[in-house]
């Protein structure tokens, strides 16, 4: 990673004003939205009733609309519509998997476009968000980093790709609805396109959304960010977001790290390893998930295990290790390690005490696993490009 890459940017506890000079009231923090009140003329006294109630309206029931927000004046409603602007990003095409894996192709304003996937399994159903068009970051194994970073997106566009899935599940809830463990969206990982820690206050203020008890209700338990190894960001993460922690930590020694995980150059192995020891405590959770995904003759040896056994033993973090098979896409310079390799590794793993569960690849077929996902067009661009080459253009 290049000395100078950018840690954060982009910063939106700020109201954005769309272009016909309304202000998009999704995505706003309750102090952002309390401060908009007032400033477009809602009395001091009752702006922060105000803001519990659209809230409710917003993320408890998915209303998208002013006048139908029944426990406001009717005067109120119109003055709302006159100066805000309830925006969502748009689902240009869903493909859905054979094994009923969804990926959503969302565009967000300026035309770009991010990849949100849902994941339903018997227990629970997960969606997979993502924080940024492309990546800053290049790990070599990553679809995502062989793009560019183009933009950070908004606090509206990451709570904004939840709020569209419910809309696509039927899933805005009725009186007496299922609580979160039986909901068909009950868990959110930060684990799309993008590096979370990199957008940290637009992460943050669209996960506080998501926790929200008046807003879509999720437990911060049920939320987990992954993160390539921005260090800095861990300690805030515990205490401004406090949801649970996954590191893409991929390799045991700097050396291979390095070259797998190209932030490593910045904040190696022992750095990382002392941020990620003091994050249960700080944040009160229970265990760092470690995910480590399984390459062919790279990072996938019986002493490989061992060490991140030890490592995980020295720095006494309490962890689960979830090992990713490879997900290939057209160009991929590795291999998946032989389900064999991958079971030896996760047995070593096991019997010294750590889950080390095998993530079962989802919407391959569509693209919509760990790793492969990048915008469709830019994708498309690519092999335009390739396709030149190919033919000697
Ligand atoms: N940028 C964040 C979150 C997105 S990636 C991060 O790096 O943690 C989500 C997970 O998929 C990460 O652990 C990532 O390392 C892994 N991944 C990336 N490419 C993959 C691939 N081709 N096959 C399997 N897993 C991959
Ligand atoms: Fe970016 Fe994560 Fe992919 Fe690395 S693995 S390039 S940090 S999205």
């Amino acid at each position: 990673m290049p000395a100078s890459a950018p840690i954060t940017q982009d910063v939106v506890t700020i109201p954005r004003v769309l272009p016909e000079g309304k202000i998009n009231l999704v995505g706003l923090t309750r102090e952002a939205m309390r401060a908009a009140l007032i400033e477009a003329g809602t009395p001091e006294k009752q702006a922060k009733m105000r803001v519990g109630q659209i809230w409710q309206w917003l993320y408890q029931w998915g209303v998208r609309d002013f006048g139908a927000m029944t426990n406001l004046a009717k005067g109120y409603r119109a003055e709302l519509a006159e100066k805000f602007a309830i925006e969502l990003p748009e689902i240009v095409t869903k493909q859905v998997s054979n094994d009923g894996t969804r990926k959503y192709l969302v565009r967000i304003a300026g035309g770009h476009e991010v990849e949100t996937v849902y994941i339903p399994e018997e227990d629970r159903g997960t969606l997979c968000v993502s924080s940024q068009v492309g990546c800053t970051l290049t790990c070599s194994f990553c679809h995502t980093g062989t793009q560019k970073l183009v933009r950070n997106l908004t606090a509206a566009e990451i709570i904004g790709q939840v709020m569209l899935v419910r809309d696509d599940l039927g899933e805005w809830p009725v009186p007496g609805a299922p609580k979160d463990e039986t909901r068909l969206l009950s868990n959110i990982v930060l684990m799309g396109m993008g590096e979370p820690l990199y957008n940290f206050e637009n992460v943050r203020d669209a996960m506080k959304i998501a926790m929200d008890a008046e807003g879509i209700q999720l437990s911060r338990r049920r939320i987990t960010l992954s993160t390539s190894g921005v260090v800095p960001e861990i300690a805030r993460t515990a205490d401004e977001i406090g949801c649970q922690l996954a590191v893409s930590f991929h390799a045991t020694t700097d050396e291979t790290r390095d070259k797998l995980v190209p932030i490593n150059k910045r904040w190696n192995i022992d750095a990382l390893m002392s941020a990620l020891k003091a994050y249960p405590k700080a944040s009160n959770s229970e265990r760092i998930t470690f995910e480590y995904v399984m390459l062919k003759d790279v990072n996938d040896t019986d002493e490989d295990a061992r060490r991140l056994v030890q490592l995980i033993e020295d720095y006494g973090i309490p962890a689960k290790i979830n090992l990713i098979p490879f997900n290939e896409w057209p160009g991929a310079p590795y291999q998946r390690s032989s389900n064999n390799r991958i079971r030896a590794f996760a047995d070593i793993v096991y019997k010294a005490g750590y889950a080390s569960p095998i993530r079962t690849p989802r919407g391959e077929d569509i693209m919509a696993a760990c790793g492969q996902l990048k915008s469709a067009t830019e994708r498309a661009r690519k092999s335009k490009r390739q396709i030149e080459a190919e033919a000697g253009l």
